[in-house]
């Protein structure tokens, strides 16, 4: 069996000023300062990603994310942010095809697909959200959604890039509702996409990919999420805003990892 290391993000979406993203990184290091079990991520607003990374000094253990790019590398593209951009203030993952995204601002997996190679092609590593709605789960299209979305945001990327994208499944009815789904939905969800990425590519690669579960994420369940086989973490939204509550969820992200390592 591959051991993969867990990967908890957090998601700030639209919050924190610079002074708050500062805050929050003094206080979660006094909890979290010296974890290397677990990866952690955050991923601030654009506006705060530079005040995050001075924040975090030389605490190279915590990754910064963006929360989204545009796939051209540069041009008239009014607002919008380049990969490159993103790697000049040291980002190092990035959330494409949030279910926010794909919602409010029209992203298809076509778009997701491009984002995703352009973000490979400047070496940072996407976290691709994947995830069906309600209604779509109550006619029993979950997996029928799972695959279309699968298929189409990592076509063509080679079985190297697709072993360092990270998967996110994140059900579109449990994001922002506190309806998370049971550890045993999430599974079953994580081992059906893991065998899409092994028709995607090869049984070693798709066993090297890491999927995290995202959707009313919070200290209560976290454990009972990620002792799942198939869950490699979390991406966490509402939880993440807190940083005793984010600190706690990596801990139990840590608990978990050291429990497979042992029995590994
Ligand atoms: C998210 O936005 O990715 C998310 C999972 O949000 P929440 O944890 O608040 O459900």
């Amino acid at each position: 069996m591959t051991l993969r290391k867990k990967i908890v993000a957090a998601n700030w979406k639209m919050n924190m000023l610079q002074a708050e993203a500062a805050e929050f990184v003094k206080d979660l290091l006094l909890e979290i300062d010296d974890i290397s079990a677990v990866e952690v991520v955050i991923a601030p607003p654009f506006t705060a990603i530079a005040k995050v990374n001075e924040a975090l000094g030389k605490a190279q253990n915590i990754k910064i994310g963006a929360q989204n790019m545009h796939w051209e590398r540069s041009g008239a593209f009014t607002g919008e942010i380049s990969a490159a951009m993103l790697r000049d203030l040291f980002v190092r993952y990035v959330v494409i095809g949030h279910s926010e995204r794909r919602a409010m601002f029209g992203e298809t997996d076509e778009i997701v697909n491009r984002k995703a190679r352009a973000a490979h092609e400047a070496s940072l590593r996407p976290i691709v959200c994947v995830g069906e709605t309600l209604e779509q789960r109550e006619r029993g299209n979950v997996e029928k959604i799972l695959s279309l979305q699968l298929r189409g945001s990592l076509a063509d990327l080679t079985a190297r890039e697709l072993r360092e994208t990270v998967i996110a499944y994140e059900p579109v009815w449990a994001i922002g509702t506190g309806r998370n789904a049971t550890p045993e939905q999430a599974q079953e969800a994580h081992s059906f996409i893991r065998h899409i990425l092994q028709e995607l590519s090869d049984q070693t690669t798709a066993e090297h990919i890491r999927i995290q579960y995202g959707g009313s994420v919070k200290v209560e369940n976290a454990r009972a999420l990620m002792s799942q086989p198939d869950i490699d973490g979390a991406l966490v939204g509402g939880a993440s805003l807190d940083p005793r509550s984010f600190a706690r969820i990596v801990l139990a992200a840590c608990e978990d990892q050291e429990i497979s390592e042992l029995s590994a």
